[in-house]
């Protein structure tokens, strides 16, 4: 991937055309790839854009267009005004879903963050059906989450599918990293149900270790995207098959060539590299939290369901933890970040390096507890 970026870098080829330049067509070619190692919808379309932030942004405006739809309106011709505001419903979602509703227009203030399952960081889906009734069955959009940032929870993706058999929603499923995890035939489960959502977001940057910025966004619905993002101008038609000019669909109209790092780790490491750089941060994670949970100076806030590892301090000293943190991150064995869950401060280690190891794991730990304990006691 990196050998990639660098070619990239020197050959300068803007992504815009499929068939006049390579450049389009391997992006057309990654996009699909990444599809089938994720076991998604043989329907759905995507295109690479900047990171998790823009795909959530896109999926946003895909989601205004059809709800002005709903309501008789081409939204990308005539704008919101006027319209009713469309509600968003979610469980934990990611901070960038609100900028994405602030940048889309939508307005953050229309996020509603539903209740989630007890000691979870996923969606109660019996409240969100509450909700959505209680809303008047009207047109509004769910964001899910595969999985959380914080504990990478993931929302039940099947039974928020199956409401929408009865109720009218655009099911966005921000699955930046925890998307990677389908892989895996060991963690596929996690996003079963992701087959029926309007848009999706998936990070290359993050789980796929794919040089910055790169992720992608997929729907189902590549004529309202054309709406959204066609671009009109003399010198720069709409092409007969539109889906084969990313000018069209994309937020951007010149744009990088930065499928090529993304294709080029698709190709080097195929299913099994993909499976096994998953498998083996989980498993890490795993030790991680083995060690962390086993040791009286530490308590897990939350079980280490993937790759991510939450703990604090035992004495729950919030200002030892943060002289920990600092500790940890002048002392350079390894870079965790601080998060708070349920109002109490904790840190977080989120495995997702090609080259983490088990050795990672034992090393960071023993920086943990040397660290702590000097924490926990300081000299006076
Ligand atoms: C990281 C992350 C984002 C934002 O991703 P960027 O690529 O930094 O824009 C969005 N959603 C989730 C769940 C994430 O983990």
């Amino acid at each position: 991937a990196l050998a990639a970026d660098w070619v990239v870098s020197s050959y300068d080829q803007h992504a815009q055309r499929n068939g006049d330049t390579g450049a389009a067509a391997s992006e057309a070619q990654a996009v699909d790839l990444l599809r089938q190692l994720l076991h998604w919808p043989e329907h759905w379309t995507g295109l690479c854009v900047t990171g998790a932030t823009m795909a959530n942004y896109v999926g946003m405006a895909l989601a205004r267009q059809w709800y002005g739809k709903q309501h008789g309106r081409d939204v990308a011709v005539d704008g919101v005004w006027g319209l009713p505001p469309m509600t968003v419903f979610a469980g934990a979602s990611h901070s960038s879903t609100s900028k994405a509703l602030s940048m889309a227009g939508i307005g953050h203030g229309q996020l509603h963050a539903l209740p989630l399952l007890p000691g979870r960081e996923a969606l109660d889906v019996a409240a969100l059906e509450r909700a959505l009734v209680a809303h008047g069955d009207v047109p509004c959009t769910v964001v899910a989450s595969a999985g959380t940032v914080n504990t990478v929870d993931f929302d039940d993706l099947a039974a928020i599918a199956a409401l929408k058999a009865r109720h009218p929603f655009w099911l966005h499923v921000d699955a930046a990293f925890g998307g990677i995890a389908a892989a895996s035939d060991k963690y596929r489960g996690l996003l079963a149900g992701i087959e029926a959502a309007d848009s999706v977001t998936v990070d290359a940057h993050k789980w796929l270790n794919v040089p910055y910025d790169c992720a992608l966004t997929y729907t189902a619905h590549l004529p309202l995207q054309l709406e959204v993002f066609q671009n009109r101008s003399a010198y720069l038609p709409a092409p007969l098959a539109v889906e084969d000019n990313y000018l069209h669909l994309a937020p951007e109209n010149s744009r990088r060539f930065r499928a090529l790092p993304l294709w080029m780790t698709l190709l080097a490491y195929g299913r099994e590299g993909h499976a096994e750089l998953v498998e083996r941060n989980c498993a890490s994670a795993q030790r991680l939290g083995e060690l962390l949970g086993g040791d009286p100076l530490f308590r897990l806030v939350a079980p280490v369901r993937l790759n991510v590892v939450c703990f604090t301090l035992a004495n729950g000293d919030a200002a030892a933890l943060q002289r920990l943190h600092k500790a940890l991150h002048e002392d350079g064995t390894a870079y965790l970040s601080p998060s708070v869950l349920d109002g109490q401060p904790m840190l977080r280690a989120a495995l997702c390096n090609w080259r983490t190891t088990d050795a990672d794991v034992e090393q960071t730990y023993a920086a943990l507890k040397r660290l702590a304990t000097a924490a926990v006691h300081p000299s006076p």
